[in-house]
């Protein structure tokens, strides 16, 4: 199937999905993750009229997205992977969203890059470690209203949470705490669902969901055929 078609595909599930929640399907905005992915397989979908993009590292995606966006200027670009603090600059300077803020020493460094990269000013999204999951990135549930005050401290233009639901577990029930969590913080958007559980997301309130696979097929480069042959 080609990229439009797929495209095609996951606005109408999502629009069914907005549905059956009486949700309006403009409240729900598509990322299509291309982490992994050359621009000539995002170039389609930026063709088919989808204009926010997520990407997981920074250094790819410095040398991907400056030529594509010089061809498309209204786009929305979106980090959706761990920030070390060390790149905080960089990742100001290239994403228009970052969506994993998780602890203090990473406010500091963003505020200070936007201090010295004038009309850089990405909004935020705080991660949660919504499962409690000692290898996942996120804030602690416990340390959540801490941190949105010294985002807030900060001048960080904090619009809502991100979470990533623990991978073996049904995630309805961590999408409906994270959009609890949201609503009593009054933060508007909700980023959560992903290719596996974006109908559940948003039925459950999601505001952006991330779609990586579904879109662009698999990342891995192994079939399960080569597996063996390793
Ligand atoms: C890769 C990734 C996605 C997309 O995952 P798919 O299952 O391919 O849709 C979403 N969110 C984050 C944080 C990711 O790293």
């Amino acid at each position: 199937m080609i990229a439009a078609e797929r495209l095609a595909g996951i606005r109408s599930r999502m629009a069914a999905a907005s549905k059956v929640a009486s949700r309006p399907p403009a409240a729900t905005t598509l990322i299509a993750v291309s982490k992994t992915h050359p621009a000539d397989a995002i170039e389609p979908l930026i063709a088919a009229s989808q204009r926010h993009f997520g990407e997981n590292r920074v250094q790819e995606a410095a040398a991907k997205w400056p030529a594509l966006r010089a061809a498309t200027p209204d786009l929305t670009l979106h980090l959706i992977g761990q920030l070390q603090s060390n790149k905080a600059a960089e990742a100001v300077a290239l994403f228009d969203a970052i969506h994993t803020v998780d602890r203090l020493s990473l406010i500091t460094a963003l505020a200070k890059a936007m201090d010295s990269q004038a009309g850089k000013r990405p909004w935020m999204l705080l991660q949660v470690n919504i499962g409690n999951e000692s290898q996942k990135g996120g804030c602690a549930l416990a340390d959540l209203p801490a941190l949105l005050a010294e985002a807030r401290n900060h001048s960080l233009d904090v619009r809502g949470l991100m979470a990533i639901p623990p991978a073996d577990l049904d995630p309805a029930p961590f999408f409906a705490l994270l959009a609890k969590l949201a609503t009593d913080l009054g933060l508007p958007e909700r980023s959560m669902g992903m290719s596996a559980d974006f109908e559940a997301a948003i039925q459950l309130g999601s505001t952006m969901v991330r779609i990586g696979s579904a879109l662009f097929g698999d990342r891995s480069p192994l079939k399960p055929s080569d597996a063996l042959a390793v």
